[in-house]
């Protein structure tokens, strides 16, 4: 029997463990290589002083594709994660009212009635039409285009009336709802592609739609232990990761990837290298100048990046009586939008989330003690904004605005340990091309055929996964980018492999 072909993983992210345990369990030899000492990317757990923390992602939507992956590695998520489904799903915070958001449709719409007075069927609609609109999108996400043929297919075709092109996700959802604070609860998602409501496409009402739909799921312990339970399975199937090791560069020859020279001066060979670090860090740093062309420096400084976020981890020595997950409003939303997108400044009248998971799960803190997350988005590096010079006024800003916002007056006396993650450490320490926390922004033209192949369209033997790649960042659409990229290898070296066509998990429309 020939040996199995040898995959090398840079990456030991959501995207790269994906990858690694699909293509561990097809029989590959999978290598992966992380600089950090944990896997999991911006998915692993910050662990402080008995705290724990997600350091990015701390929803789990489509819970459905996650399970998938497993079953293709022939196991069950359940046997590796305790997931939790949250319902009420999060607390919206307006500067005049507060709306508490459920999956549960009836719920929702007694509440939306409470809130706003709204007793139309705009919900219900929303609901129904949003539905059909996913069942038509969804085939187009999952597919490869690695080239135009596989691009032009029947799913476009059927899905080209659903793109809703050239709306945003705020005009989209004007068919549904009149009111301008009724549309933020179901547009403010696109802040979860690092993008103003005003501009991401129309066609990302899926993740409200998604969210109102499927649920969203706490994992005990954290969304780190998706990365954690990943790489179990890459190992229990074969595979090896080394953390603490930096991969310096890609080994090109003849226009193809060979291998990869690690920081330490080793040089490891394989049949195809699969790139899971920050695409358009990837090209800048472990590529060349010169050798590339679409994507060569020059190119990719032109593009179109993300937001970012100022993160605050706080262990804190007491419990607040807040829900898990809360998205409080700036009091002038658009105004803090244009300041993140256009005019790249700080404001001091931020929106901004917060998670206090501690309420579901008691393994993330000491007993009685809770472990406080919060997010805000900002602007990306291109805002030239010194960080270092205001990194603690803007922590001073953050910890005023959770007194005053949400009543949080007492937090300086109680936080027993801290962490910062600000625009220019996601940039040094993390990797993240311009900071930009979501990577190249989900505007039409980086989408689907248009964003980086996730069979790399520069070198050969090169594949993509990760949130820089197609379909785009976010946990389920980063494990769909992961098995688009092994399904790529696996036809390649003929190596027969289960796929799942129907997924189970997709609710049926009307049609
Ligand atoms: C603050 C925040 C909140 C988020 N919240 C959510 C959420 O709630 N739900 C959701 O679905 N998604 C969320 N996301 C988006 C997305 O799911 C995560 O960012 C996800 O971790 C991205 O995965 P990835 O595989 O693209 O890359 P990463 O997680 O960045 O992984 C890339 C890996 O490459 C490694 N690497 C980089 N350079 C090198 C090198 N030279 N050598 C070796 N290794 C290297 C890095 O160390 C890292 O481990 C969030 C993101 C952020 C930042």
């Amino acid at each position: 029997m020939a040996s199995p072909k040898h995959i090398i993983i840079v990456g030991a992210g959501p995207g790269g463990l994906c990858a690694g345990m699909l293509l561990s369990h097809r029989g590959f030899k999978v290598t992966i290589f992380d600089k950090n000492q944990d896997v999991g990317g911006r998915n692993r757990a910050i662990r402080l002083n008995g705290f724990t923390f997600d350091t990015g992602p701390t929803f789990l939507l489509m819970k459905g594709v996650l399970d998938e992956m497993f079953e293709l590695c022939g196991r069950r998520s359940e046997d590796y994660l305790e997931f939790v489904n949250l319902n009420p799903m999060y607390r919206l915070v307006y500067d005049d009212r507060e709306l508490s958001v459920s999956s549960d449709h009836d719920t929702m719409q007694a509440e939306l009635q409470r809130v706003f007075a709204e007793n139309g069927d705009g919900y219900e609609r929303f609901l129904n039409n949003e539905r059909e609109r996913f069942s038509y999108l969804y085939p187009c996400i999952t597919r490869d285009y690695s080239s135009l043929s596989a691009f032009l297919s029947l799913d476009l075709f059927r899905a080209l009336p659903w793109l809703a092109f050239p709306k945003s996700v705020f005009h989209n959802l004007g068919q549904y709802f009149d009111q301008e604070k009724m549309r933020l609860a179901f547009s403010f998602q696109s802040k979860y592609l690092g993008m103003s409501p005003w501009e991401c496409p129309a066609l990302f009402t899926m993740l409200p739609y998604l969210e109102h739909d499927y649920g969203i799921y706490h994992i005990m312990g954290g969304l780190n232990r998706i990365a954690a339970a990943m790489a179990q399975v890459v190992t229990e199937s074969g595979g090896t990761i080394h953390t603490g090791t930096a991969v310096d560069s890609l080994i090109i020859e003849a226009g193809g990837v060979q291998g990869v020279k690690l920081q330490n001066g080793e040089i490891v060979r394989g049949d195809e290298v699969i790139v899971n670090a920050d695409f358009a860090y990837a090209m800048t740093n472990l590529v060349e100048p010169g050798v590339l062309r679409k994507y060569a420096n020059d190119k990719l400084e032109k593009r179109d990046y993300s937001c970012s976020t100022f993160m605050l981890y706080l262990g804190l020595d007491k419990v607040y009586d807040l829900p898990h997950h809360t998205i409080v409003f700036a009091k002038d939303y658009q105004t803090n939008i244009r300041n993140i997108f256009n005019n790249k400044t700080l404001t001091e009248d931020f929106s901004f989330y917060v998670q206090n998971a501690s309420v579901t799960d008691a393994s993330l803190a000491p007993p009685g003690k809770s472990a406080l997350y919060v997010l805000v988005p900002m602007p990306n590096n291109d805002s030239g904004l010194d960080w270092q010079a205001h990194c603690q006024s803007v922590r001073g800003q953050v910890l005023d605005t959770l007194g005053a916002r949400l009543g949080l007056k007492d937090i300086r006396a109680h936080i027993e340990c801290e962490k910062i993650i600000t625009p220019q450490t996601w940039e040094t320490d993390e990797h993240v091309y311009k900071g930009a926390t979501f990577s190249l922004s989900h505007k039409f033209s980086q989408m689907l055929y248009w964003r980086p192949h996730n069979r790399f369209e520069e070198l050969d033997n090169c594949y993509l996964v990760g949130g820089g790649t197609h379909p785009g960042s976010g946990l389920p659409t980063i494990y769909e980018s992961a098995r688009i990229s092994a399904n790529l290898i696996a036809k390649k070296h003929q190596v027969a492999f289960k796929d799942i066509k129907q997924s189970a998990w997709l609710k049926k429309t009307k049609a």
